[in-house]
């Protein structure tokens, strides 16, 4: 598909309100990744509208939070919708997000399942006491109006998480996607206001001051947050003020362990694929790497080959390994970190060199000779560019992953299962995986240790 065909089957696009789409005088460019130039406008929602959005999800709440097997046949029903157009939504998330179409597409065909996965968890009443003196149930009953707000880097899989969560759980959402990535979200908006009652779901667009009116405001009951840990910090602060319930997803700085007995192939794949697919802005990836000094040399000599060999291009070209990425301030800020640890004695033994060329791209880097206290290993780069980093001891490889503010996810890699997982339980983070990471789905709870969150979102307990 191309862009004008993008655009043309979706322009103009409008936010949600109250179950119908509203346009505003006021608009915002969006920005294509592989050009650098503006290819769409969106909404740029009022604070007038920021009320409505508001007022419609109070209305809705009171009808919507009674009746729980409706709710979830309208979110079953909304999975079928976003099926049907998987197609067009991939394509648009692209143009204004970078990631190659294939995954894009891939993406885009998982929304539906894990919607459905979602929407048949149930919320279980329990028993805590039934004896001779008392039965006590403990019931979960909804909040009233969540605001959702989104990051750019998976504006749609982030986004619907937390709709899903909040609607099943009996609540209506207001939810605002980044102002790098709107228009895949309004588009859902838009697809989903024949399937869900008026003023269940209201998606308005805007930056991050929108974000701020929607924390502050006083008909919001909760507040579902992923972005980074200084929005975060704003986010909570807000929520203080009148005692919001709040669930932050916020930065990491996952490393992974690699010990003495890996297969080098597989963890050069695996390692590559953190670094590549949606270009490392990924939460949830690996962005430094301890490796155990036997290996090491094979595993850097391996990681650079590979990638070194990857082709930078347009994501909607299918010759394409890695996109762009996704906004200025992200290639800005990955060059910046990658040049300070090159101005530390690091090397890039492939990439570490912005290509002359427009749009926002970075080639995969693999970068050594630097070590904790540079910038780009205490930091999270969110980008494709990985420190590689030795050592001989075990217990210190941990102590140097944990020694961060950070407490995402982690992962250990060994050819011994059951060594891994004993060094993965002293890692400090809120997912530790063993030979693999990334990998989860909306049955499997996800939150951050330390700066890198509160609460959870997914699964039985994200219900909670
Ligand atoms: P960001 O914090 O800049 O923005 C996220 C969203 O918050 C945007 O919609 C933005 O407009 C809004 N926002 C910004 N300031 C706000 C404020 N003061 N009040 C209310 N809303 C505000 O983050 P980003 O750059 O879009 O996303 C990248 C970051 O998100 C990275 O740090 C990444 O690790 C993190 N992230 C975390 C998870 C997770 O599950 N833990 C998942 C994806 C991304």
């Amino acid at each position: 598909m191309t862009s004008d065909a993008v655009a043309r089957d979706v322009a103009p696009f409008a936010m949600t309100i109250g179950g119908e789409p509203v346009a505003t005088e006021q608009t915002f460019g969006v920005i294509n990744p592989a050009t650098g130039e503006v290819f769409a406008e969106s909404p740029d929602c009022t604070a007038e509208q920021l009320d409505l959005a508001v007022d419609a999800a109070t209305q809705a709440f009171r009808q919507w939070s009674r009746d729980e097997d409706r709710r979830r046949r309208a979110v079953l029903a909304c999975a079928d919708v976003i099926e049907a157009h998987a197609e067009q939504l991939a394509a648009l998330r692209t143009r204004e997000q970078g990631m190659v179409l294939k995954d894009s597409l891939r993406f885009a065909r998982r929304w539906p399942a894990r919607i459905r996965d979602f929407a048949t968890i149930p919320i279980p009443v329990e028993v805590v006491q039934d004896d001779d003196v008392a039965r006590v149930e403990l019931r979960r009953r909804p909040l009233g109006v969540v605001a959702a707000i989104a990051p750019w880097n998976f504006p749609v899989l982030l986004a619907m998480a937390k709709v899903v969560n909040a609607l099943i759980a009996g609540n209506t959402v207001v939810l605002k996607p980044s102002p790098y990535t709107p228009l895949t979200t309004l588009r859902i908006g838009e697809l989903l206001c024949d399937v869900l009652p008026p003023g269940v779901l209201n998606v308005v667009a805007g930056g991050d001051d929108l974000g701020s009116l929607l924390t502050h405001h006083p008909g919001v009951s909760k507040i579902s947050f992923t972005g980074s840990v200084e929005a975060g910090l704003q986010v909570a602060a807000a929520a203080a003020k009148d005692l919001k319930r709040v669930t932050l997803e916020l930065g990491g700085n996952d490393a992974a362990i690699v010990l003495d007995d890996v297969d080098v192939d597989r963890v050069t794949d695996a390692l590559i694929d953190q670094i590549t697919f949606n270009c490392g802005q990924v939460c949830i990836a690996v962005k430094r790497v301890y490796v155990h000094e036997h290996v090491y040399p094979a595993l850097v000599e391996a990681l650079a080959e590979r990638a070194g060999s990857l082709r930078l291009g347009d994501g909607m070209d299918p010759d394409t390994d890695m996109g762009p990425l996704c906004n200025a301030m992200q290639v800005e800020r990955v060059t910046e970190l990658v040049d300070d640890a090159k101005a530390a004695g690091g090397q890039a033994v492939t990439g570490g060199q912005r290509p002359a060329r427009p749009g926002y791209f970075y080639p995969a880097t693999i970068v050594t000779n630097v070590s904790d206290g540079v910038r780009l290993v205490d930091e999270e780069q969110f980008g494709p560019v990985l420190p590689v980093m030795p050592f001989a001891d075990v217990e210190d490889a941990v102590r140097r992953a944990n020694a961060t503010t950070y407490g995402l996810g982690g992962s250990v890699w060994s050819a011994d299962t059951a060594r891994a997982t004993e060094v993965a339980s002293q890692l400090e983070c809120g997912v530790a995986w063993v030979n693999r990471h990334t990998r989860t789905d909306y049955r499997v709870p996800m939150g951050g240790w330390k700066s890198s969150g509160i609460g959870v979102e997914r699964g039985v307990q994200g219900l909670d």
